[in-house]
């Protein structure tokens, strides 16, 4: 990469590991056998898919029966809010978060058109959703709660156990949207309890147009009603023909997280401390959004005082950094994320979201800081102040 580009947007989408492009390479041109094939190709490439799922199920403490092959987190999403709702059962009412991704938020949109009642839980200036409000909403009439593992934009990591056993004591489903903790931070399915996970592989090393739902045995995919037709793949909940050199890269993408996830959260943990602390003593300027929340170790949403990050990222062309998220970036709306929770339009056009991840060094994050903090002096001293010119 050209030395003079920092990426900082690892949240939006990471770097192929190199040991990822090469375990795919083969199945494109000599294993390129369709996985449904009865012939000695087709074999080899419905061994290599069998294995990947296995690199996936030990990476996530499952069973391997349980991981269920998607284009990625939002069909995987598209899947369970769809398909649960598609069950011949009364329930009624789905309980979420404003918070939540536009993946999980349009198709709850479509379902509360569709005669669901969809509640939101609130979450506060900490960005974590209110549990004492959770239990006076999950009910004997809920079907279903969503709630992500962790936020894309402010990064605070939601208490889904807790949740779950609030979902679960009420007969309710648990479904959570984990594309964000992958790789990120260690994530035991067991542990976590929920009865469907969404995931994205390009979130954590991996290829792009590829993720995966987890469907516990227990509940959940027996039970699901798929939303596509014509195909046996995945067990009928995801027919078609499989991603396999999109699946082989995924298994090793989360056999490389699962061996390097705790040396790789603290570190990266570091920098981005480091990163906040060397802003706040150059600039008066600057705050955090919940920062004292537990949050992903590489996400940071920073506030700048009166500069739009419209305006702060045009002076900053070297840093790939994103604006609140980068699925609404473009479009100059202030997050939903920032003024859900509790942030003024003007103050979440401030916002600007750097995430860290495994291929950031240390001088990396200083050159972040010299720039920001070089860009911050200049807009606020010369007077073009973002909020105050658009005004
Ligand atoms: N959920 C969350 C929390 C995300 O951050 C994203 C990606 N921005 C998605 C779902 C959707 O992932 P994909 O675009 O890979 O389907």
């Amino acid at each position: 990469m050209d030395a003079k580009i920092i990426y900082l947007d690892n949240n939006a989408t990471t770097r192929c590991a190199p040991e990822v492009f090469n375990a795919m390479l083969p199945f494109f041109q000599a294993d390129y056998g369709n996985p449904a094939s009865p012939h000695l190709m087709g074999r080899r490439a419905a061994e290599a898919v069998e294995k990947a799922r296995q690199q996936v199920a030990d990476c996530l403490e499952c069973d391997a029966r349980e991981v269920f092959f998607t284009g990625g987190a939002t069909e995987a999403n598209n899947l369970v809010l769809l398909g649960l709702s598609s069950l011949d059962n009364p329930r009624r009412k789905i309980v979420t978060s404003a918070i939540e991704h536009k993946s999980v938020l349009e198709p709850l949109n479509y379902l509360s058109q569709r005669g669901f009642s969809v509640v939101n839980i609130p979450a506060s200036s900490t960005g974590l959703v209110d549990l004492s409000v959770a239990e006076k909403v999950i009910d004997k009439n809920t079907l279903l709660v969503s709630i992500q593992a962790a936020n894309n934009e402010v990064g605070t990591i939601q208490p889904i156990r807790e949740l779950t056993s609030l979902a679960h004591a009420n007969g309710a489903f648990m479904h959570c949207d984990a594309a964000q903790v992958l790789g990120k931070v260690p994530v035991s399915i067991s542990a976590l309890g929920a009865d469907f996970l969404s995931f994205s592989s390009h979130k954590a090393y991996g290829p792009k147009g590829i993720g995966f739902l987890v469907a516990r045995r227990s509940f959940g995919a027996k039970k699901l009603v798929p939303v596509l037709f014509g195909g046996g793949q995945e067990a009928g909940l995801r027919p078609g023909t499989l991603n396999v050199p999109g699946i082989v890269g995924t298994g090793v993408a989360c056999e490389i997280c699962l061996k390097h996830v705790f040396e790789e959260q603290e570190r990266i943990a570091r920098l981005r401390d480091e990163l906040e602390t060397r802003l706040r003593e150059r600039s008066p300027l600057v705050s955090f959004a919940c920062a004292s929340s537990p949050r992903l170790p590489g996400t940071t949403s920073i506030l700048i005082h009166g500069i739009t990050a419209d305006v702060l990222i045009t002076h900053l062309p070297d840093l790939c950094i994103s604006i609140g998220s980068a699925c609404s970036s473009g479009a100059l709306t202030p997050s939903h994320v920032l003024t859900a929770i509790g942030y003024s339009r003007d103050v979440s056009r401030t916002a600007v979201r750097l995430s860290l991840g495994r291929y950031n060094t240390n001088e990396e994050i200083e050159y972040a800081v010299a720039r920001i903090s070089c860009a911050i002096d200049e807009l606020s001293s010369n007077g073009t102040f973002g909020l105050l010119s658009q005004r």
